[in-house]
């Protein structure tokens, strides 16, 4: 039989949701369209006593949760995702507003809820056992208890879910908190959980970022998961420290992008284009340096160019535009800055216009920067917005140094006819995830995590599953 929608749903009522229970707050407030200016719903702050309340519920729920076996928490979670699926339009059209992406890739992003869970409910917690003449030893283990989960505005949706998924598999519980700046689709799915889900297993307390300094400072919540900026990360972490919390920091990134001579020009020009402007560039592993083999240079970059200006930026509802607006004013502003910065410094725009301005969406035309110096912010920083480098290689050491030359290391791509060759360039590159003749599309079947300052730990896939749990090792003697 087919789910059926649950009644008391609207998607124009945001809650938090403590305890099984929608609760609003005397404060309020609410995110902005980033594609026409409008203020968008009232979305209550939770307080302090809401975020103790719902880590007390958690507390509450957790050893019953802890106690139901795997397969009927999968179940439950299976439960959910037929009935999440009734409402993927409502989702996408909300998921379009809070963050103005074009409605195809709102799309894809509301549609990988289901395929995210669905993979995570095939996964076994893993264990091992150790056997010899005086004693058998079992490595297991069990989930941590409450845990916090702190997410960004880029992708509001999948990036909740990529840390309820794991966090309610292994037999947590977890409170959400979502980006002020896209509150709406988090505080629904999570609304809608109640339907399937024991009141305090997954919770949702929306809040500005003084929130989420108080969840991770909570003494009953055993593991924040954190993605978001580098500068955050580190708050999280010095202040987790106060109660030895475990942390996994999914954080900022600086993607280089390798072409090799022998590649199809006309081809993976346009690849390596989308690579960064993907999300308006507003995605941790976006390229975000181009490094192009010197011999094809100028022609690879022509390719890019040709790509580049015939991408269609604007409005959600018109299926022809492949971008969408930045999403909120600040990070507007610190786009512009990359703008500004590039102009000032002389430096040669191959495709885009050095000054730009808003009118009543953050629009920007995605922009390269044709080989500025090695020391240039736009090389150096991570703009999370669409304006990316290229620069010249003639030797493959040196160019593998300059990609592993920054103190991030998410992602990174190399492209390539030779598949093995450039496959072993990959091995070389320090960064989480290394994408060998694609784009940076990271999967819910393999962990996911930054080297060096863009991150602690990992996510999703088996080895992810661990980030939710304690190590619980018994060594039975046999006499
Ligand atoms: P941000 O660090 O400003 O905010 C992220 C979240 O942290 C928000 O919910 C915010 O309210 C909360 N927060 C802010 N201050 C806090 C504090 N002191 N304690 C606890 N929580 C606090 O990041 P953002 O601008 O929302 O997101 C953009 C950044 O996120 C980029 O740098 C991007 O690369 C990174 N990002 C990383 C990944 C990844 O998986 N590695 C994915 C998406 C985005």
């Amino acid at each position: 039989m087919s789910p059926s929608k649950a009644p008391s749903m609207d998607f124009e009522t945001f809650y938090n949701i403590i305890d099984g229970k929608p609760r609003s707050s005397k404060a309020i407030h609410h995110g902005v369209n980033p594609a026409t200016g409008q203020e968008l719903w009232d979305v209550p702050i939770a307080t302090e006593k809401d975020l103790n309340d719902a880590v007390a519920a958690a507390k509450k729920a957790f050893p019953a949760w802890r106690d139901t076996p795997i397969e009927k928490r999968k179940e439950l979670l299976m439960k959910f995702v037929d009935m999440y699926n009734t409402y993927i339009e409502e989702f996408t059209t909300l998921l379009c507003k809070e963050t103005g992406k074009p409605r195809k890739f709102a799309g894809i992003e509301v549609g990988a809820v289901g395929a995210f869970i669905g993979y995570h409910c095939t996964l076994k917690i893993p264990e091992e056992k150790f056997e010899d003449d005086e004693k058998t030893v079992y490595t297991e283990y069990t989930p941590l208890g409450v845990c916090g989960g702190i997410v960004p505005w880029n992708f509001p949706l999948i990036l909740s879910v990529g840390k309820i998924a794991p966090a309610l598999l292994t037999g947590n519980c977890i409170v959400i908190k979502p980006s002020p700046f896209t509150p709406y689709t988090s505080l629904k799915l999570i609304e809608l959980a109640q339907q399937i889900l024991p009141p305090g297993v997954v919770q949702a307390v929306g809040g500005n970022n003084e929130l989420g300094a108080l969840l991770t400072a909570h003494p009953d919540v055993a593991k924040i998961s954190f993605t978001g900026s580098i500068a955050t990360g580190k708050k999280v972490m010095e202040v987790s420290a106060k109660t030895l919390k475990r942390v996994t920091l999914e954080l900022g990134g600086n993607d280089a992008s390798i072409v090799l001579p022998d590649v199809d020009i006309k081809k993976v020009a346009p690849e390596v284009a989308m690579g960064a402007f993907q999300n308006s560039g507003q995605v941790c592993v976006a390229t975000k340096r181009i490094y192009i083999h010197e011999s094809i240079y100028r022609e690879f970059l022509q390719e890019m160019v040709n790509f580049t200006k015939s991408i269609r930026v604007g409005s959600p509802d018109d299926s022809d535009n492949l971008l969408g607006p930045i999403q909120n004013a600040m990070q507007y502003e610190k786009v512009k800055g990359f703008f500004a910065d590039s102009k000032a410094k002389g430096y040669k725009f191959a495709a885009g216009d050095p000054d730009i301005a808003a009118s009543k969406g953050f629009f920007i035309q995605p922009t390269i920067i044709d080989n500025p110096p090695n020391d240039s912010r736009i090389i150096v920083e991570e703009p999370f917005g669409p304006i990316v480098p290229t620069q010249p290689w003639s030797d493959l050491d040196e160019v593998i140094a300059r990609a592993n030359d920054t103190k991030t290391g998410l992602g990174a791509c190399v492209w390539g006819k030779d598949v093995e060759e450039a496959a072993k360039i990959a091995r070389r590159l320090e960064a989480g995830s290394v994408f060998v003749n694609s784009w940076e599309k990271p999967t819910p079947q393999a962990i996911f995590g930054g080297h060096k300052e863009s991150g602690i730990g990992g996510e999703w896939g088996t080895t992810g599953l661990l980030a939710f749990m304690n190590a619980h090792v018994i060594h039975v003697y046999k006499s």
